[in-house]
């Protein structure tokens, strides 16, 4: 969609593209980098975290269930913790309380099976590589165990410059803080020079605060329109889906470089 011009859109892309420039009142989409979620989204460790969550939380009397963990994933542990504690004791907890109850959803995690790979994102991570973008990683997780594997598990894709951890912030998502330090990171970029790709509705919410164009990819239990609702400019699937519809968008572009980024490029100027 480098055409330079407001033409109508063709493609699934340049409708949504269209629609993000609108809602955010930009003038153009010039994607550097890619900026992915961890849990649910490079890794398929969801079900894990929602374990854990239930068995910490019970053995402090606090009641949580798996569908909570879905609902409040990509805040930072320590804030769901507050929350929760807000809500059942009508109590404020100190950072320290929380952090001490966190720790000990921590080792819960720590004692469950390794969490694999996110089906597909390998592949999606390989084609946007090789389409020049940045990939970059942005998570409310302070797990150090998931955090080291990344750069391990991800080889020549992913690189501890380009991550943002609950250590680099005090606001987690749904706060834009997150993703405003991703795009620092990746170079100082401005919000409509990057892509986020989310799974969770707060998580979505983030990424829109930030004014970021948004791929919502549903890989757990909740309905699609939770994602939509939160503002995702695309939602899919799965990942493979998401790689389907670059790959449509880069044959349909028009340029003669639509080996690279320049394929999602779009200019609302005349
Ligand atoms: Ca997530």
């Amino acid at each position: 969609m480098n055409n330079g011009n407001s033409a109508t859109p063709t493609t699934p892309w340049e409708a949504s593209v269209a629609q993000y420039l609108k809602k955010h009142g930009f003038e153009a989409f010039q994607p550097k980098a890619v900026l992915f979620d961890m849990d649910g989204v490079i890794y398929d460790s969801m079900p894990n975290h929602a374990t854990s969550w239930q068995k910490a939380m019970d053995s402090f009397g606090l009641h949580m269930t798996a569908a909570d963990a879905y609902r409040y994933e990509g805040m930072r542990g320590v804030e769901t913790i507050k929350l929760l504690a807000a809500q059942q004791w009508q109590r404020q907890l100190s950072d320290e309380e929380a952090q001490r109850m966190y720790s000990v959803k921590t080792r819960y995690f720590g004692q469950c099976p390794p969490a694999q790979k996110m089906e597909g994102v390998e592949a999606l991570m390989k084609l946007i590589s090789s389409m020049g973008l940045t990939i970059g990683v942005v998570t409310g997780s302070g797990q150090h165990t998931l955090l080291d594997k990344l750069e391990n598990d991800f080889k020549g894709l992913i690189s501890q410059r380009y991550m943002v951890s609950s250590f680099d912030v005090t606001h987690g998502k749904p706060a834009p803080d997150p993703y405003l330090k991703g795009l620092h990171k990746c170079g100082e970029l401005k919000p409509w020079q990057a892509i986020v790709v989310e799974n969770a509705p707060l998580g979505v919410r983030a990424a829109q605060a930030a004014k970021i164009f948004t791929i919502a990819v549903n890989t757990g239990p909740l309905p699609n329109q939770l994602l939509a609702d939160e503002g995702a400019d695309m939602v899919f699937g799965c990942m493979e889906e998401v790689r389907q519809s670059l790959l449509a968008q880069k044959s349909s572009s028009a340029s003669s470089s639509s080996s690279d980024a320049s394929a999602l490029v779009s200019e609302t100027l005349p």
